[in-house]
């Protein structure tokens, strides 16, 4: 038996910043059931800041991140994290009156926001077609993360500041013993005042391991799918393209264009296999929308995202369990909130108050605590 502070079940951004944002608050372990952090969701995501992505908590942790992900601290990483990707949100001629509710609401957050004529949308994205453009909204601030690069910047800042992140540790019990966690794995048994569930999609089954009442986390499937870009198609600077209902997003990845018709459907926990017809809705829409001839996608995978009925996430103590506190439903912005997700969890864990910075965005904590669910 070895003995911890705190033990972190899941090595995705959410655990792995927590370690990191856990300075000087004891012994901090990280269990990760794979065998390498940040394989699941967190290696698989669109990778965008977006400040006027989500409900008003995640808008406020977004906002509430960008100092740091902007301006790191010294010695954090070797290179920027960011990098600027706009993002184009388009309209056909019979979505206008959505584009005119969506500029409204996104001003009112984010004064940066302009709307664009459609000649200017095809200027910043010529693939554009003319027919299919009637007006967008600019988010001129947008950005892309350097995902890897800053998961290993937290994994290394973690393990200087004292944390042991053990991986090939899948935790296959939990039990309350005499005021401590009893959390057990292949990998060892630990003791711990406080357990934290930042097990991602699995979260759920790690509180039915510790009898802890369910708070109706359900995955949501994504299908993603990748193709080279026409040849003479110059898509560095090109922004991330959104349609306005949501109907498809597109953006630059690496040399090739990530595209999805943005899907979510309920499915069960684990790995999920890609959904063919959302694979062939999204080359209808990007091929309506850009003219783009797509003869087949060159890859398509599905990544799972978490979320309860109200979308924000869960970070707090259970009320019915006691040192068992939930990171989790962090559906798709653990990443660009991951700096203020953490040091909210961290103070939190702390007995600290709300800090005045995610006040002042109207956070709440309790907008993100676990009792609202019950
Ligand atoms: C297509 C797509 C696009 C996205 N785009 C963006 C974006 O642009 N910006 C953004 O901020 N976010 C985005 N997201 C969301 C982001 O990827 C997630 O919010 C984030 O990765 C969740 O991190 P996590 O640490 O909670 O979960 P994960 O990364 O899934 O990590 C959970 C970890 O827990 C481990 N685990 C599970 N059970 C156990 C156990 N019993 N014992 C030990 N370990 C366990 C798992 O192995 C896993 O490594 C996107 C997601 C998707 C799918």
């Amino acid at each position: 038996m070895q003995k911890a502070d705190i033990v972190i079940i899941g090595g995705g951004i959410a655990g792995t910043a927590l370690a990191y944002a856990l300075d000087n608050d004891g012994d901090v372990v990280l269990l990760e059931a794979g065998d390498q952090l940040g394989a699941h969701a967190t290696g698989r995501s669109a990778a965008l800041y977006s400040e006027t992505y989500g409900t008003l908590p995640i808008r406020a942790l977004t906002v509430a991140s960008g100092p740091f992900l902007r301006h790191p601290p010294p010695g954090f990483t070797e290179g920027p994290l960011l990098s600027p990707r706009p993002v184009l949100h388009i309209a056909r001629a019979d979505q206008m009156d959505e584009l005119t509710r969506a500029l409204i609401s996104m001003q009112a957050l984010v004064p940066s926001i302009n709307p664009l004529t459609g000649p200017e949308c095809r200027t910043l994205a010529p693939l554009l077609r003319e027919a299919h453009i009637a007006a967008g909204i600019l988010e001129p601030n947008a950005c892309d993360i350097n995902v890897e690069r800053l998961r290993t910047a937290y994994r290394d800042g973690a393990r200087q500041r004292g944390a042991r992140i053990v991986t090939s540790a899948p935790v296959t019990a939990l039990s309350r013993q005499n005021g401590f966690w009893q959390v057990e794995s292949p990998a060892g048994t630990w003791q711990a005042r406080i357990v934290v569930n930042a097990a991602g999609v699995l979260s759920e089954q790690v509180a039915t391991l510790a009898g802890v009442p369910a708070i109706g986390l359900q995955p949501m499937r994504r299908t993603v799918s990748l193709i080279d870009p026409p040849a003479g198609l110059e898509i560095g600077r090109m922004p991330f393209i959104l349609d306005i209902a949501g109907a498809f997003f597109l953006k630059p990845e690496g040399g090739a264009l990530l595209f999805s018709s943005a899907d979510n459907t309920p499915v069960a926990p684990g790995d999920a296999l890609p959904d063919e017809q959302a694979a062939a809705r999204a080359i209808q829409r990007v091929q309506e929308a850009c003219g783009l001839e797509i003869k087949g996608p060159s890859q398509s995978w599905a990544v799972l995202r978490s979320f309860v009925a109200d979308r924000n996430p869960v970070i707090g103590f259970d009320p019915a369990a006691e040192g068992f506190f939930w990171l989790a439903a962090l559906g798709g912005s653990a990443i660009q909130t991951a700096p203020a997700l953490s040091g909210f969890a961290a103070g939190l864990l702390r007995g600290e108050e709300t800090p005045d910075r995610l006040t002042g965005l109207g956070f709440t904590a309790a907008m993100v605590a676990p009792a609202r669910l019950r």
